[in-house]
């Protein structure tokens, strides 16, 4: 789960980590309101969306007055934000943090994520602050220094403080880097974060080593442990088909490409994307429908697939295990009259009483394709949607 930079600065803030003042405002007026509540004349007025990349887009901008402050906070509210991270739709602003105008000196980035290949959180850091890590890695990667933490003891002092050392942070600022770093770090553990990336950290001109942007992302299966992180949710910023998704305990993500996937089991929907792939063809979600699959559940799957305008075609791959063939093809049967199926629909089942599941699907008056095997089914649906 994502959260937005003004709550991940809150929390940054309880571990003892540097921010600068600020407050979120839904309307020009809290604003304005925010700016004057700020012991500061200069305001930095942000675009509130779970993406990055806001200032190149025009979401942060330097207001020298409140005059200032109230002309970008219009400018900015309400406006869609394209940037990298948004994909070509882009995103509408329905927040903004109103925040004191920091002395910049210089710019720096750390990150702390999940290193898969070891297991082990690594704590990255930069000199080449403010500019995306992704290009610091493609063209100087050796700008980008690592430290390893060994989960048994946690990040220990030393580590941080040769990170400092080696990204060149003023010398007699290391300690307070050290202590920013540490206090990065509890928040990730205590919180469940899968990323925190504080880009740019900053060092200022009165002295002060401090966080100007957050992104926390944190790991979704523990959030049953995290009510306080919970309540940051916006459902605004989420897929409003993931969200109903989440409803009935799908694991749906959605995609690209214009062939929706309905399969059960984590596994065999991403073995149906990659065959999809190798015929040519692009999935437009991953969907596991779970184990036990009710006729409820496929239903709903299939609404949520044929919300999405850009399917044109629907291929269910389904291992019957625990959920038998019959009563899947009853579900898929029930589910194609409920929604009233306009696309093309491919069926592959296999598995517990497949044959009498084929035969329901036979004599269903829906129009089926049946597929012998998921390379049979994934070529069909490939060259229905064309
Ligand atoms: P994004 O990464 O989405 O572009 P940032 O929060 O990193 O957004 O802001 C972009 C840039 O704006 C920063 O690199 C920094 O130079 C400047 N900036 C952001 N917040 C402040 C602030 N409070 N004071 C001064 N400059 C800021
Ligand atoms: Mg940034």
């Amino acid at each position: 789960m994502n959260i937005h930079e003004y709550q991940g600065k809150e929390i940054l803030r309880q571990y003892g980590v540097a921010v600068p003042n600020g407050k979120v405002a839904f309307t020009v007026e809290e604003a304005v309101e925010a700016a004057q509540a700020l012991d500061s004349n200069v305001w930095v007025v942000k675009a509130q969306i779970h993406a990055g990349g806001r200032g190149k887009a025009g979401g942060v901008k330097v207001a020298k007055s409140l005059d200032e402050v109230k002309q970008y906070a219009s400018e900015i509210l309400g406006k869609t934000l394209v940037t990298h991270q948004t994909g070509p739709e882009g995103k509408e602003v329905k927040r903004l943090l109103i925040e004191e105008g920091c002395d910049i000196k210089k710019e720096y980035y750390v990150g702390l994520v999940l290193d898969r290949a070891t297991s082990r959180v690594v704590l990255m850091a930069s000199e080449e602050g403010g500019t995306e890590i992704e290009e610091v890695a493609a063209a100087t990667p050796e700008k980008i220094f690592k430290e390893e933490i060994d989960p048994a003891i946690g990040l220990q002092a030393f580590q941080a403080r040769r990170l400092a050392y080696q990204i060149n942070i003023p010398n007699e600022l290391v300690n307070k880097a050290v202590a920013f770093m540490m206090g990065l770090y509890n928040a990730y553990i205590d919180k469940d974060c899968s990323i925190a990336e504080i880009n740019p950290l900053v060092v200022t001109g009165d002295g002060q080593v401090m966080a100007l942007d957050a992104k926390l992302n944190f790991d979704s299966n523990a959030l049953y442990r995290q009510k306080d992180v919970l309540a940051y949710r916006d459902l605004e910023e989420e897929d409003p088909k993931e969200i109903e998704a989440s409803k009935y305990d799908l694991s749906y993500i959605s995609l690209d490409g214009n062939i929706g996937c309905m399969v059960n089991g984590a596994g065999l929907a991403m073995s149906t994307m990659d065959i999809i792939k190798h015929y040519g063809g692009d999935p437009a979600n991953f969907l596991d429908v779970g184990g036990g699959a009710t006729a409820e559940k496929v239903t709903e799957a299939f609404k949520i697939i044929l919300s999405d305008p850009n399917v044109k075609g629907i291929f269910v791959n389904i291992f019957g295990g625990i959920m038998k063939c019959d009563v899947i093809a009853e579900g898929v049967v029930e589910a194609a009259k409920q929604v009233g199926l306009s696309v093309p629909l491919v069926v592959r089942l296999e598995g517990t009483n497949v044959d009498l599941g084929k035969k329901i699907l036979a004599e269903s008056d829906i129009d089926i394709v049946p597929a012998e095997s998921m390379a049979d089914g994934a070529q069909k649906i490939v060259s229905l949607v064309g």
